[in-house]
């Protein structure tokens, strides 16, 4: 697995690109939004709460980014019709996609397989995976149209070696991992580009929830691992599919 840790990204990266960011409002989605924003990206904001998905607007528009869009969405009651109604919004307002950082996820509990609530286990498959699936199927049309386009599968090391209780989760990152290769093999010869990235231990509520002996001020935050999601988004990566990245080296992975 390749890691972009060191990748310094001009400051016109993505000038012109439309990216839609999913789970924009904390953690490292908030962060990403905020960094493909500062490098000239129109960053549509996906989420479930319009007031927490307004403070990073207004924080692109206070550091002069492009005016972003916000997009309200609970992708765990999210349907087909929702996905679509996301494609003809942006559709409407800017005709194409450039880029998608599928990043929501939900931990869901830390037990064993013979002890785990089944419609907890729904719940985080629809939430880490139908979504995802529901939302770049309907995204497809659209990212088509883009000269190059990247979509990013935010994925986790028990999404590509299996772990004791890490039950729904690390199933719904290895589906994840799947459905990156699948469509990577699909669009061989277009121009849309697919890969999956881990971001490893990262100074986040999700972290916090997972590991809460863990000390946070030991781990890198969500702006310092951007490289990666950076060179993902960005030119460099052009004709780079079907991959999977870690946003930090190996000694570092979560
Ligand atoms: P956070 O919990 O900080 O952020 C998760 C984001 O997902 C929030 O914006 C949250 O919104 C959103 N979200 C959750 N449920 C829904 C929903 N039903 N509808 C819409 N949005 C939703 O997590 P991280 O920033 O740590 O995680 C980001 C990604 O990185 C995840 O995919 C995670 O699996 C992955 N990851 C993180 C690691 C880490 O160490 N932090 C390690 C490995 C992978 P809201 O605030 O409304 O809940």
């Amino acid at each position: 697995m390749t890691c972009h840790i060191d990748y310094q990204a001009p400051t016109g990266l993505l000038d012109g690109k439309i990216v839609l960011v999913t789970g924009a409002n904390a953690g490292i989605g908030r962060a990403a939004a905020m960094s493909y924003a500062h490098h000239g990206a129109t960053v549509i904001l996906l989420g479930r709460s319009v007031s927490r998905l307004e403070v990073v607007y207004d924080a692109i528009e206070a550091m002069g980014g492009p005016q972003p869009a916000i997009f309200p969405l609970n992708l765990e009651s999210a349907t087909p019709q929702d996905y679509l109604a996301v494609a003809s919004k942006l559709e409407q307002e800017f005709g194409r996609l450039d880029g998608l950082l599928h990043n929501a996820s939900i931990l869901g509990e830390r037990v064993s397989v013979e002890a785990y609530d089944l419609e907890l286990w729904a719940r985080v498959m629809q939430v880490n995976f139908t979504a995802t699936l529901g939302l770049t199927q309907a995204l497809l049309p659209l990212l088509g149209r883009s000269s190059s386009a990247s979509v990013v599968f935010t994925s986790s090391s028990v999404g590509r070696h299996g772990r004791a209780n890490w039950g729904a989760y690390s199933t719904s990152k290895f589906a994840t991992e799947g459905l990156m290769q699948i469509l990577a093999d699909e669009h061989r010869d277009a121009a849309i580009r697919f890969n999956s990235l881990n971001p490893g231990a990262t100074r986040t509520a999700m972290r916090q929830s997972a590991y809460p002996d863990e000390n946070p001020m030991e781990l890198r935050t969500p702006e310092e691992i951007m490289p990666t999601y950076l060179w993902l988004m960005g030119s460099s990566s052009e004709g780079v599919s079907g991959q999977a990245f870690d946003a930090q080296p190996p000694k570092a992975k979560a």
